[in-house]
Parts: structure tokens; sequence; C-alpha cells
């Protein structure tokens, strides 16, 4: 009888996570194994394989004592920040599992996930700029965050400069120089580089390398991060924090997630640039759910194999799409043309993606003719799923870019935007030829 009791009484010890590893017989192990633990120790969650999906508003503390230290943490009485979870607007295990995965990928210290892409990226810049201050940008950017610094920052007295994706040293160093003057003059500073490469849908590369020789020449790299969009070839094709970035940031509804099926993004960097980046989402809200957080966890375990596919698909297909007669060109990383363009892909690429600009011979009405022909291409706006994707970005995406500014950007009315997917590649040029011929 009181062995029973005493049974029930006995605290049940504990049990520890093990530390987790990124080393094995000496060697550095890659992102594509640690994808499948790293983060995550069964023996916290009844030894459940997969984490569970942590559904929860709140975080119960151990004692009172502990609660006071979290929120010494949290408040800066105490050294060292907030350690743990507390409550679901700043974190949840399934996100911390997450973020962690996502560092590795891009060689960061700490990544933070969010409910969108643009959510990411519009508390991104809130994040670093102040009234009077100037965001410098190439372009184009993808419209919502163009038109977040064009028509957002700017109520709130932030002004931009901006340089097309393919500016030389001697054209980034000119910019600055006017972003400086300009900053000088409304009481501010130049808060943020904020770059996207490729370009969409142009395919452009913005040569990062010479970005950030240019920001330390010019200003202080401890004042002006470098961030940078790498939804188009991130994270395998380029990591562009090795080429000089500070912040990288994406829309993970495209590749990462990589299939179609969630809405999210992240931004990762060294933590003295994610700190007030994660202050701010912890006032603002806008971290990503526990659910999708659990999905990205499923997505990032295959995001190298679907890459990988998805970019070798792409290059069947464009070798067949480059010498057909209905075709008037192609705007795919795989066949740049421009000396310069190259050696930046080579200094910065380490792959040509699948998600391209298909020029067919005519105009609106070839193009809708091709499209409405495809069988296994689908029509839809997006990229980076399993599925291959087709749009028309004159009468769909940019369809309210004004004339001038589309010309500028070569968005004709002859060009189809295709994202190559993980189907059986044969199949897919079999679609494109077949659809070729309804033209
Ligand atoms: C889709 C996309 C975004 C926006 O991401 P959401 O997840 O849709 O909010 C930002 N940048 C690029 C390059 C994109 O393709």
């Amino acid at each position: 009888m009181t062995d029973a009791i005493d049974a029930v009484d006995q605290p049940t010890p504990r049990r520890k996570p093990k530390e987790p590893i990124t080393t094995i017989g000496g060697r550095q192990m890659k992102p594509s194994t640690l994808m499948m633990g790293y983060g995550y120790d069964p023996v916290l969650s009844e030894g459940s394989l997969k984490p569970p999906i942590f559904l929860t508003s709140t975080f119960a503390f151990e004692n009172a004592a502990a609660g006071k230290r979290h929120f010494e943490g949290i408040t800066g009485k105490r050294a060292g920040g907030a350690e743990g979870l507390v409550y679901s607007r700043f974190n949840g295990p399934n996100q911390e599992i997450l973020e962690d995965r996502l560092a590795i990928w891009d060689g960061a210290e700490d990544a933070l996930s969010f409910s969108s892409g643009m959510t990411a990226i519009c508390i991104l810049m809130m994040a670093f700029v102040s009234q009077g201050d100037v965001i410098v940008h190439s372009g184009p950017l993808y419209a919502a965050s163009e038109g977040f610094v064009a028509r957002v920052l700017s109520k709130f007295g932030v002004t931009y400069v901006d340089f097309p994706a393919g500016a030389t040293r001697e054209e980034i160093d000119a910019v600055l120089a006017k972003a400086k003057a300009q900053a000088e003059a409304n009481g501010g500073k130049v808060a943020m580089i904020y770059l996207e490469s490729p370009a969409n849908p142009t395919n452009a590369l913005v040569d990062v390398e010479a970005v950030k020789a240019a920001r330390d020449a010019a200003l202080d790299p401890s004042v002006t991060p470098i961030a940078i969009d790498n939804t188009f070839l991130g994270p395998l094709w380029q990591r562009p924090i090795d080429n000089g970035a500070d912040i990288v940031c994406y829309s993970l509804t495209k590749y990462v997630g990589g299939h179609s099926d969630l809405v999210a993004g992240s931004v990762s960097g060294a933590k003295r640039w994610m700190d007030p980046v994660r202050a701010l989402r912890n006032t603002m809200g806008g971290i990503a759910d526990p659910n999708t957080a659990w999905m990205l966890l499923r997505s990032l375990e295959t995001v190298e194999l679907r890459m990988q596919r998805a970019g070798e698909n792409a290059a069947k297909v464009c070798e067949y799409l480059r010498s057909h007669p209905k075709v008037e060109g192609l705007g795919y990383l795989g066949f740049i043309r421009d000396a310069r363009q190259q050696d930046i892909f080579d200094r910065h690429c380490s792959g040509a993606g699948s998600t391209f600009s298909l020029f067919i011979k005519g105009g609106e009405a070839e193009s809708f003719a091709f499209l409405d022909a495809l069988k296994v291409a689908k029509l839809a706006v997006s990229l980076g799923g399993t599925e291959t994707l087709a749009s028309h970005p004159a009468s769909m995406t940019h369809l309210s870019v004004p004339d001038e500014r589309k010309a500028a950007l070569g968005i004709t009315d002859n060009l189809v935007r295709i994202s190559i997917g993980i189907e059986d590649p044969d199949d897919l040029i079999a679609d494109f030829e077949q659809a070729l011929a309804k033209v």
C-alpha cells in the first residue's frame, strides 16, 4: 500500500533533450541531413518522431520565480534576453524548430518566421527606418515590396532611391552618394539597402558583392544593413550572406513551402539585425502559425530534392524551347547573353532556377492561345511549387504597371512567365509542344 503511494508521489524525472549536433566524425553535416532532426528531440514529446503541432496561445511557467526571470529577460532588467516560451504571438515550439532550420540553410545566426513573405518584408523594413531616413533599393522589386516603400513608408517621412538590378559598382556608388545627401537633407540616415535578385520578371541579377563594397566605402556597415529577397533562387541556388548581404528574406510560399499549399515568410541574419525585427514582430504579431510552421518543417526535408529536380526539368524544357520556331526568346538564367550578368551569376549562383520568361512570337493573342492550350501546366500566379505554373504578367500580375514602366522592364504582351515543377520532364516538353502547336 505505502509502496503504491510512494510510487505515485515519486516525481517523474524530467527527461532532458539531447544537445543538437551539427557535426559527425569531424564533418560539418549538410543542411539536407540536418532538416530531419535539428532542433527537435522526440524525448520532449512522448517519443513522437515528428514534432506535434502545438496549438496553444500561452505556456505555463514551472514556478513564479521562472515567470519573473522570463520577464526580467524580456524587459532587459536581466542581460541575455528572454529564454523559453511564453505567449504565442512571440514564439512557439514549431516556429522555433523552423527558425533554427531556416538559419542553417542561409548560414545565418538567427531566423524569424512570418505569416507571409510580405509580413516579413514590411516588418523588416519598419524595424530599421525612422522619419527622414532613406531606403536604397534595386529595381524592379516584387510589386507589393515596391509599393510598401513608395506608398506606405512615404507616409511616415521615409524616402527612397532606386537603381536598376544590373547596376555596376560606379552606378551603385553614385546612387549611395545621392541617398546620403538626401538623408542628410531630411535629417535622417540611409537606413537599409534592399535588394531583390534575380528581379521579377526580368531575371536581372544584382551584384551583391559590388553593393557590399560600395556600402562599406560610403556608409557605416553597422548602421546600414544590406537585405535581399532571395525567394527566386534560395535557399539552394544562392546564399547571399556568403556574398556580403547582412539579412536574407523569403516568401516561403514559393520554393521553400514548395507545394502551393501555404503562405509564409522569413527573415534571417546575425542576431544583432534580427533583434529589432523580433521586437517589432512581438509587438505587431505576424509570426507564422503553428500549423504552417509544421508544414514548412515537412517541406524543408525535401527542399533540396525538389529544387534540384525542378532545376533539371527547367534546363531540359528550356533547351527544347530555345530552338522552337514559335519562340522568340527566353529569359532563363541558364542562357545569359550579357557578359556582366554572366559574371554576377558565376560569383553568386549555383543553379539557374526553374522560373523563367518565355517570349512567344506574336502578342497577347498568341500568348493566350498558348496558355489556354496547356494541359499539364496550370494557369496561375506564384512559383516554386511541385507543379508547373504559367501566367501572363502584362495582363495579370503587372496589369496596373504604367505602359512606360512595363516597356522599361521588358514586360511585353508576348511574355509568358513559367515556373517549372517536378513532373516528368518529357511530359512537360510534350505539353509545351502541343500548346505551341495551337499558337
Ligand atoms: C511572392 C513573393 C513575395 C511575397 O510573398 P507572400 O508570401 O506572397 O507574401 C515577395 N517577394 C517575392 C520575390 C515573391 O515572389
